[in-house]
C-alpha cells in the first residue's frame, strides 16, 4: 500500500517536504470491514488549512499520518454484507491506494449518470457547496448580478452557472486568459474578468454595470477589495472561502461592520456539512438533471498518480489547476 503522510507543517506556501510517501503491507478486512480500492482523489484548497499545527475549523491532519481527503473507490475486498465487490463508492479514505471501511459513511456512486469522478466534483462537495452557498444564502433574484471567483474552478464554475439557471446575471474572476475563455465560452458566464491584469479593479466595475447583489466569496484578498466599492445595499455575501489567505496571512482584506451596517450587507459564512442532511439529497437529483440537460458543465484537472497529489495541491493553491483538481491513484 502506498499512502502519503504529512512530514511536516508548512510556513506559510506548501513545499513537497511537508509530505512523506510510504509504503505499508495492504490492510485486511476484518468481519463487517471491507477493503478499498482507491480510484481518484480529490485534491481541495481547504487541505492547506488541515496541514497547520492549529486546527482551524476542524481538526488539524496530525504529523506523520495520511493526509485526509475525499476519494472515490472500488469494493476490492468485502466481508460486510450490505456491499458488494466491485461496487464504486464514495468515501473519505485520504490520500492512500488501499483503505480498510466499515461500511459506514460511505455512499454508493451511480456510474449511469456521470463519470465516477464527478462524485469528488460538480456532484460532489464542490457542487454541492455552490449550490447551498449560492442558492440558501446568496438567494440571487432574476436580473441581480452575481460575481464568483476561481470561475473557472470547482465551486466557482457551479456558481456561475447555477445563478444562470436562476435567472440572474454571472460574472466571473479567473487567472489567466484561457480560464477566462472557458468561463465565458464553455460555462457561459456574461463576463468574466481577469484578476492578474493591472487594472483588474477597473475591468470588474466595467463587468458590473449594476452593482453587485451577490458576492460568493472564494478567494478573498485583492479581489474583496476590489468587490467591496461595487456591492449594492441588501448585498449577500455567501463566505465560502479565502484561498488568497491560506498561505499568505498578509493578504487578508476584510468588510467593515460600517460597510455591513451602511449597506445594509448580510455576510454569512458557511462550512458545507451544515446543510448536508436537509440538502443533499435536493442537490444531487437537481444537478443530476441540469447535467443530463447540459446546463451545468464542469471541467476536471486530472493528475496520474499518487505521487504526483503533493505537487499538484502545490500548484492549486497558486492557481495551476485548471478545473476540478482530482488524482487518478488506480485505473477505473
Ligand atoms: P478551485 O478548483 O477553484 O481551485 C482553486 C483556484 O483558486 C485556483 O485555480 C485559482 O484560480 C484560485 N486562486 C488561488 N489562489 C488565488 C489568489 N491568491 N487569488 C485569487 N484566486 C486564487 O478550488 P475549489 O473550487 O475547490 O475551491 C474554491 C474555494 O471554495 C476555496 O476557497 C475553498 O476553500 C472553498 N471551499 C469552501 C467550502 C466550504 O464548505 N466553505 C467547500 C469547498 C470549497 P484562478 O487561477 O482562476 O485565480
Amino acid at each position: 500500500n502506498h499512502r502519503i503522510v504529512l512530514a511536516s507543517h508548512p510556513d506559510g506556501r506548501p513545499v513537497p517536504a511537508n509530505f512523506r510517501l510510504e509504503t505499508a503491507p495492504i490492510p485486511e478486512p476484518q468481519e463487517g470491514e471491507l477493503l478499498l480500492e482507491i480510484l481518484y482523489l480529490s485534491l481541495d484548497p481547504y487541505m492547506r488549512t488541515r496541514m497547520n499545527a492549529e486546527g482551524t475549523y476542524a481538526d488539524a491532519v496530525p504529523l506523520g499520518t495520511v493526509m485526509l481527503g475525499g476519494t472515490v473507490a472500488r469494493v476490492k475486498q468485502s466481508r460486510n454484507p450490505a456491499w458488494q465487490e466491485g461496487e464504486i463508492v464514495l468515501s473519505f479514505s485520504g490520500w492512500q491506494r488501499y483503505a480498510i471501511s466499515d461500511g459506514s459513511q460511505l455512499r454508493r456512486i451511480d456510474p449511469a449518470i456521470a463519470p465516477i469522478s464527478t462524485a469528488l466534483g460538480v456532484l460532489g462537495m464542490p457542487g454541492f457547496t455552490a449550490y447551498v452557498g449560492l442558492l440558501d444564502i446568496g438567494r440571487p433574484a432574476p436580473g441581480e448580478t452575481v460575481v464568483v471567483a476561481a470561475a473557472s474552478g470547482a465551486v466557482g464554475s457551479a456558481v456561475g452557472q447555477i445563478a444562470r439557471i436562476k435567472g440572474a446575471r454571472a460574472v466571473g474572476i479567473a487567472g489567466g486568459p484561457d480560464k477566462c475563455a472557458f468561463a465565458r465560452d464553455v460555462l457561459g458566464f456574461d463576463a468574466v474578468v481577469d484578476h492578474h491584469a493591472p487594472d483588474f479593479a477597473k475591468q470588474l466595475a466595467r463587468a458590473c454595470p449594476d452593482g453587485i447583489d451577490v458576492y460568493f466569496e472564494n478567494v478573498g484578498g485583492k479581489v474583496l477589495e476590489a468587490v467591496k466599492p461595487l456591492l449594492n445595499d441588501f448585498a449577500r455575501i455567501p463566505v465560502c472561502g479565502l484561498i488568497a489567505e491560506y498561505s499568505d496571512a498578509g493578504a487578508a482584506a476584510s468588510i467593515s461592520l460600517g460597510d455591513t451596517l451602511f449597506k445594509s450587507l448580510t455576510v454569512r459564512g458557511f462550512i458545507q456539512t451544515e446543510f448536508v442532511e436537509r440538502r443533499e439529497a435536493a442537490f444531487l437529483q437537481e444537478a443530476s438533471q441540469w447535467i443530463r440537460d447540459g446546463l451545468l458543465r464542469y471541467r476536471e484537472d486530472v493528475v496520474d498518480g499518487l505521487e504526483q497529489a503533493p505537487q499538484a495541491l502545490i500548484g492549486m493553491l497558486d492557481g495551476k489547476n485548471f478545473g476540478k483538481l482530482v488524482v487518478r491513484v488506480s485505473g477505473d
